[in-house]
């Protein structure tokens, strides 16, 4: 298990909802996460993947300690840092970058190219001068950008464009892991791949590990080794690509499955798709039970009253289905 890099040890996050001017009471909570663990080795992507709203951008930040859970562990190279102060913090957030989904909105507009690749240097080294310009310079061009960009502000770019130079100022600092929010979500088709295709190839030369955030499964099909389906708050499946992909166990991924389209047109003209009935439940309020059972095609009697637990049922299979 020493090839882990990141994990995290029954990481909840409960937003309070409050009522009251004065003295404000708490009336009720959000459980954007609620009670997930799992981990990600050196080197590897894991696709976390969910409908809007299920928490994984939240479980994302999280990790990062952007957000503080509200209980829970997460250990980056067996360090907790959930227990850290600030300026510890401070120091190992070298070790982590996120890159964000909508690259225009995560940019200072009245930063050049230049300054905004190289304000984690000027943060976290004492690299100036020159030596930072060619710094920049490099970090530019290693992102499929000209150099000469630099001095261009984020409105002059493409959103294409602006998420590899997002990309850049998260490599800058050479982060060991990286969060990457949704990072094609906002980009037009044709320049998704290049995006996930830069991510595969700095992976490989910079030796990264990503967690790659994404709401649908086709999309992270490409770039993940193993991929974790979260449904409101909680994990319901983790498992290697291959063994996700052919053979899915819980039916909320079934479901998520059913709706990517094959590329062979002859399967595909026999895909079935599964329509889940109604929307997912508020995470103010949550049913008993299992959290999908009011949409669940299959569920049985128990699935109202028990909480189903994520059970290893095949060598790196877990599932949340007291069915599979
Ligand atoms: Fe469906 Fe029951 Fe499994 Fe939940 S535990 S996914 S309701 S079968």
């Amino acid at each position: 298990m020493n090839d882990i890099l990141i994990e995290a040890k029954n990481l909840s996050m409960f937003f309070p909802i409050t009522k009251g001017i004065i003295r404000q009471r708490r009336i009720a909570e959000i459980k954007a996460v609620d009670d997930v663990s799992f981990f990600v080795r050196k080197g590897e992507t894991l696709g976390l993947v969910g409908e809007s709203g299920c928490g994984k951008t939240t479980l994302g930040r999280c990790l990062m300690q952007l957000i503080r859970p509200s209980s829970g562990e997460v250990y980056l190279e067996g360090e907790n840092l959930c227990n850290m102060e600030a300026e510890q913090l401070r120091l190992i957030r070298q070790k982590m970058q996120i890159i964000f989904q909508d690259p225009f909105d995560s940019l200072d507009p009245r930063m050049t190219a230049g300054e905004i690749v190289a304000e984690p240097l000027r943060v976290h080294t004492k690299i100036r001068g020159n030596e930072l310009k060619e710094k920049v310079a490099g970090l530019l061009r290693v992102v499929g950008l000209d150099s000469s960009m630099a001095s261009r502000y984020p409105h002059q770019f493409s959103g294409g464009q602006r998420q590899r130079l997002g990309i850049a100022r998260a490599l800058s600092i050479r982060p060991k892991f990286i969060v990457c929010d949704e990072p094609i979500s906002a980009l037009d088709v044709s320049i998704q791949a290049q995006i996930i295709n830069l991510l595969e190839d700095l992976q490989s030369e910079f030796d990264l590990t990503y967690l790659f955030i994404a709401h649908d499964l086709s999309v992270v099909r490409h770039l993940s080794h193993r991929v974790a389906v979260m449904y409101l708050g909680k994990i319901v499946e983790i498992a290697n690509r291959d063994a996700l992909y052919r053979v899915a166990k819980h039916p909320y991924t079934v479901a998520l499955l059913s709706a990517v389209p094959i590329p062979d047109p002859v399967v595909e003209a026999t895909r079935e798709r599964i329509i889940l009935k109604g929307e997912p439940p508020s995470p103010i309020a949550l049913p008993p039970g299992c959290n999908f059972h009011p949409r669940c095609p299959i569920g049985i009697e128990a699935c109202r009253e028990e909480i189903p637990s994520l059970r290893e049922i095949e060598r790196g299979h877990w599932v949340a289905c007291h069915l599979a």
